[in-house]
């Protein structure tokens, strides 16, 4: 079969595109035809880049969200050949106590699709059959692959973590990334004031329509000016997927109680932070990765039922991966871009 296989890390050009064999399907595991791949900047760009601080073994296959067509499985969890699915990122023990008590994002001994073992950027994948979800019809591949690293992170961070509610006026930086978007659309169905922020107000324009956003405020002007003006009674909630360019405003903005959610950060690693600005205010910094396989099928059935859209940005052919990765770093997109093997 076709993958586009990194033999070496480094650039986007290193990902090439190689014929190799068709994946072993072992006890437990479903193959699928790969009917789209996303292009995961916090998995896939940074495990290309370096690696990512995760344990790869070269040459790799990247690909942590994925969606496709089941061929054939082994053993339990079957689902019938033909169907289409949804592939679930993270691969939990089932058996620990996290994974016991329906926490598996958080099992002790979790492990990524793309990243632990071979992911989706390929024409077949082979899967844990109990990472499956099943999608409708009306739902595309490239949408359920757009969704499933971004949304997952986005629910539980907002819904789980920060409980989001309708009190709430939250204020959302980096909207025109896919979990900024994700972010948006789940504070607005749980009824919440939501505010867009982002350094181009056109590509967040239109999602501020969608989601009915109360301003969009400009992330690379006086961000706390701005908000005084849109929300006078201040942020009770900040979502915050930029990081250290975005962070010291976003922990000011935030009212007496106040709670900022951070999902890891696009502009870098490392943040500051004046211990005396948190606890006088009560307020609460969350940090949040993925979520529990029951809350992204949930997430999958709303996105089937159209109450969560995700924005697939730009498609790319297989042999076109490297185009896609740096389509991503270049962020002129405005939500996911996507790798479809040929022929899906
Ligand atoms: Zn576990």
């Amino acid at each position: 079969m076709k993958a586009s296989v990194l033999f070496e890390h480094g650039g986007p050009e290193k990902l090439t595109l190689s014929e190799v064999d068709e994946p072993t399907v072992l006890e437990g595991e479903t193959l699928i035809r790969v009917g789209a791949a996303g292009v995961e900047p916090g998995l896939d760009i940074k495990t290309r880049q370096d690696g990512g601080g995760w344990p790869i073994d070269l040459p790799h296959i990247l690909g942590a969200s994925m969606a496709g067509t089941v061929m054939r499985s082994v053993g339990e969890g079957a689902l019938a050949e033909g169907t289409r699915v949804a592939v679930a990122p993270v691969i939990s023990c089932g058996v620990c106590r996290f994974c016991r008590t329906g926490r598996d994002n958080s099992c002790q001994s979790r492990r990524f699709m793309g990243i632990n073992r071979p992911g989706g950027y390929a024409e077949y994948c082979a899967v844990p059959s109990r990472n499956l979800i099943p999608i409708a019809d009306s739902t595309s591949f490239a949408v359920a692959a757009g969704a499933s690293v971004s949304y997952s992170t986005a629910w539980h961070s907002v819904v789980s973590r920060a409980r989001v509610s309708p009190a709430d006026t939250v204020f959302v930086v980096g909207s025109s990334g896919s979990v900024g978007i994700a972010a948006a659309q789940a504070a607005a169905l749980f009824g919440a004031r939501v505010i867009l922020g982002g350094r181009d107000r056109r590509k967040v324009a239109p999602l501020a329509a969608e989601v009915g956003a109360a301003g969009i405020v400009d992330t690379a002007g006086d961000i706390p000016a701005q908000l005084a003006q849109l929300a006078p009674e201040g942020v009770d909630l900040v979502v915050d997927t930029v990081g250290p360019a975005t962070w010291a405003s976003s922990v000011a903005v935030l009212n007496p109680e106040g709670r900022l959610v951070c999902v890891g950060g696009s502009s870098g690693g490392e943040v500051g932070l004046t211990l005396r600005d948190v606890y006088r205010k009560n307020v609460s910094l969350f940090f949040s990765t993925s979520s529990p396989f029951e809350q992204l099928k949930l997430v999958y059935r709303l996105i089937d039922e159209g109450k969560l859209a995700p924005k697939v940005y730009a498609e790319y052919p297989l042999a076109d991966a490297a185009a896609a990765h740096a389509a991503m770093v270049e962020q002129k997109h405005v939500g996911k871009v996507v790798i479809v093997p040929e022929g899906a």
